[in-house]
């Protein structure tokens, strides 16, 4: 099963604080001017000149925190390496692992009765020795050693929007692994609702114009609905 994503919080009229900051910059008005009548719009056009600029600064005002619940650790291994953003994952020193189903299943397995059946039946044999080792009285920090490494974890984060650019930018190009691909996606869909102008332009390098990397996937996205529809789990 797919992880879920929740958007828990985030500035206040996102597109309009990063506006905000840009005009700040580039024009003579006070702070009480700022957010009101025409300067809080932020333009597609001024985007673009940001952008092209490398006047990103202005992006970090606004801050995007999500909850996310039914990721594995080998996908939140990868998340974490993103130093600009900040993490709080649930510890399983302190929190005992539940058994069942707990493992993510990749589309892969899932898609091989055999397959499955082995990697559920080993799945669930590891989570009993867990707790066996549990009943012998072998700490929580130690015994979660035996747990697969594709076992459920759960976050919350915060990314400011230049961040989110740039993690869009690597996690949602195909070649990106499918489980953070698709915890991108889900977090891409939030921020749009969000603040639709500062994310309207924001995904891989393939929705925009040509592919950036070395081995193209040969798969490029039609457009932003292909992206957020799409099939993430290739
Ligand atoms: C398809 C793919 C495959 C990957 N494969 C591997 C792999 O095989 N092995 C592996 O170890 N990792 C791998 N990674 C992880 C990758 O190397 C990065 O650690 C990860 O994507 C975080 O990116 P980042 O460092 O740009 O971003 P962040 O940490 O989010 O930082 C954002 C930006 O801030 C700046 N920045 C942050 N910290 C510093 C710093 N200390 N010094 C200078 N500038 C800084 C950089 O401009 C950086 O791009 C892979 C990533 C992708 C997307």
């Amino acid at each position: 099963m797919a992880c879920t994503v929740t958007l828990l919080a985030h500035t206040p009229e996102p597109d309009a604080i990063v506006a905000a900051a840009a005009r700040l910059c580039y024009r003579d008005v006070t702070a009480s001017e700022l957010l009101s009548g025409e300067e809080e719009k932020l333009s597609e056009g001024l985007i673009g000149h940001l952008w092209k600029s490398g006047h990103l600064s202005t992006f970090e005002h606004a801050s995007f925190t999500f909850a996310v619940d039914g990721l594995s650790r080998v996908a939140s291994h990868q998340l974490v390496r993103h130093r600009m953003a900040s993490f709080s994952q649930q510890s399983q020193r302190y929190v005992k692992m539940d058994g069942g189903e707990s493992a993510v299943v990749p589309p892969t397995v899932g898609a091989v009765p055999e397959a499955a059946a082995l990697f559920r039946q080993q799945a669930r044999s590891a989570h009993e020795a867990y707790g066996k080792l549990l009943e012998l009285g072998i700490p929580a920090e130690d015994a979660r050693f035996i747990l697969p490494h594709g076992w459920e974890t759960r976050l919350v984060l915060t990314m400011n929007a230049r961040e989110l650019h740039h993690f869009f930018h690597l996690r949602l190009c195909r070649r990106a692994q499918w489980e953070i691909r698709e915890l991108a996606r889900q977090m891409l869909a939030e921020c749009r609702r969000a603040a639709p102008v500062l994310f309207r332009k924001a995904g891989p390098s393939c929705i925009f114009g040509p592919c950036g990397e070395a081995k193209p996937c040969g798969k490029p996205y039609k457009d932003m609905t292909d992206l957020l529809d799409g099939e993430t789990a290739e």
